[in-house]
């Protein structure tokens, strides 16, 4: 599939499934705004759960965000354990806040709230551990800005249902995102991929037999034509005599049993006297 409208098509499909199976997906406002790019670094190939506990301990363990910035990446990443790549995640955070606050002398961000969402974007593709994804990430979330941003979840679960193309760089991926994707679904679109990666397309072993868009994934359906395949053979190997033993005689019913009871009931002598 490479043509603009095959894959903008297929995307839509499964945008309609998603949708019937995990219901519609709304973008709360966002109170703050570093609370709200943090949650979003700390997502990508986490589940939702993990990333909740980190969440609540962060505001436990730290007394502010500026508390986050001055520490060492390894003491963050403690505070959130169950978080994948926890040490890398610590350090880019680290790195996004240093960044931000040597920009504006702050923590507090609502300066991004008043610039337009080009110079958003801009803003973050320049900053230190920012980058596009990011840059995207905060056009959607903080400026209301129509973007989709292709982090590693969403590329992961679009390259295995077959909607991206070969050798293509995340800057590329996300600009088809942002045309095929109408405005008021860039949201909802990154968000129930984001549930597709987490709850089954994960990254080590998609859980395809469970999957809500199985039926239109030409990954899901090769690896679950070999476990069918694999069943069988299993089933086969199984059925065989082992090496070197007879295969055992079937048993006889149990109507055959009670047939030939009843025959040498009549064949046998009655001991009853004359
Ligand atoms: S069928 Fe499997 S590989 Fe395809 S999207 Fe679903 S979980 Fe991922």
């Amino acid at each position: 599939m490479s043509s603009f409208s095959e894959r903008s098509a297929g995307l839509r499909k499964v945008y309609r499934a998603l949708r019937k199976a995990c219901g519609k997906q709304s973008l709360e406002p966002a109170d703050d705004v570093a609370h709200e790019l943090l949650r979003f670094i700390l997502m990508e190939e986490a589940d939702q759960t993990s990333v909740d506990k980190a969440m609540k301990r962060f505001s436990q363990d730290f007394v502010d965000l500026n508390e986050v910035r001055v520490s060492f990446p390894r003491e963050i990443a403690e505070v959130m354990p169950e978080v994948s790549h926890a040490e890398q995640k610590a350090s880019r955070v680290t790195r996004v806040f240093n960044g931000i606050f040597l920009s504006h002398n702050t923590m507090t961000w609502d300066f991004l709230r008043t610039m337009g969402v080009r110079e958003v974007r801009q803003f973050f593709e320049k900053l230190d551990g920012g980058g596009e994804v990011l840059a995207a990430a905060a056009v959607l979330l903080l400026s209301g800005g129509h973007a989709v941003p292709a982090d590693a979840d969403v590329t992961r679960t679009l390259s295995r249902l077959g909607l991206t193309v070969e050798g293509e760089d995340t800057a590329s991926l996300q600009s088809f995102l942002e045309r095929a994707v109408a405005r008021n679904e860039g949201y909802e679109t990154w968000a129930l991929l984001h549930r597709l990666a987490e709850s089954v397309c994960l990254p080590d072993k998609p859980q395809c037999a469970k999957c809500p868009v199985r039926t239109m994934c030409p990954t899901g359906a090769e690896i679950l034509a070999v476990k069918k395949s694999a069943g069988r053979t299993v089933k086969s190997e199984r059925a065989k005599p082992a090496a070197g033993k007879k295969p055992q005689r079937a048993k006889k019913t149990t109507a055959k049993k009670k047939s030939s009871a009843a025959a040498s009931k009549r064949a046998a002598p009655s001991k009853r006297k004359k």
